[in-house]
């Protein structure tokens, strides 16, 4: 797409790992928007544990999105909204799994309009196939030796399989 005012979105989140449901949230975004950033969290509200650094996240979602020009992976920490406005972006990306996200995601993104008026948040469903998927539950199977190779791509696998072995 060529438009003089390319359509860019954010899509934030912890990605730890990359799983198949973020993928597919991020190839139905680039349906309608220019150009994807995913914006990799280093969390500063809250000290999660997490199974990959920060790097190592990045490093990941750019060798599964590596052919895809229009996404660009980066971290970040602060404020989202401050974030999305550094790098021209209106539009949030989340997912929208089963009914336990909506909540928090609802306070969120209300919460996001109250801090930058002009930016929309907009909530994409996955294919039912990843609807119940998430990277805390596939870090969980993967570290008790669990096959999750239905759930992530086979770079993450790879990660997994040797974060695990070691
Ligand atoms: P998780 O909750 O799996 O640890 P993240 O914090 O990395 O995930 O999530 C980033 C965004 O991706 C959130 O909006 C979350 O709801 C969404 N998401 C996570 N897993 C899926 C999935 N399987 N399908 C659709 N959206 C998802």
């Amino acid at each position: 797409m060529t438009s003089p005012h390319p359509i860019v979105a954010v899509y934030p989140g912890s990605f730890d790992p990359m799983t198949l449901g973020h993928e597919d949230i991020v190839r139905r975004t680039l349906r309608f928007c220019d150009r994807l950033v995913i914006a990799v969290a280093h969390s500063a509200t809250h000290q999660k544990r997490f199974l990959f650094t920060v790097e190592e996240r990045i490093e990941i979602i750019s060798e599964v999105f590596g052919d895809t020009p229009r996404v660009e992976c980066v971290g970040f920490s602060g404020l989202l909204v401050e974030f999305a406005r550094s790098v021209g972006a209106r539009f949030i990306i989340r997912g929208l799994r089963a009914v336990s996200d909506f909540e928090y995601e609802f306070q969120m993104a209300q919460m996001n309009r109250e801090l930058w008026e002009d930016q929309e948040t907009l909530f994409l469903t996955p294919d039912v196939d990843y609807a119940f998927l998430s990277a805390s539950l596939v870090r969980e199977v993967a570290s008790l030796g669990g096959d999750v190779s239905r759930f992530v791509s086979p770079t993450v696998l790879a990660r997994l399989e040797h974060r695990f072995d070691s």
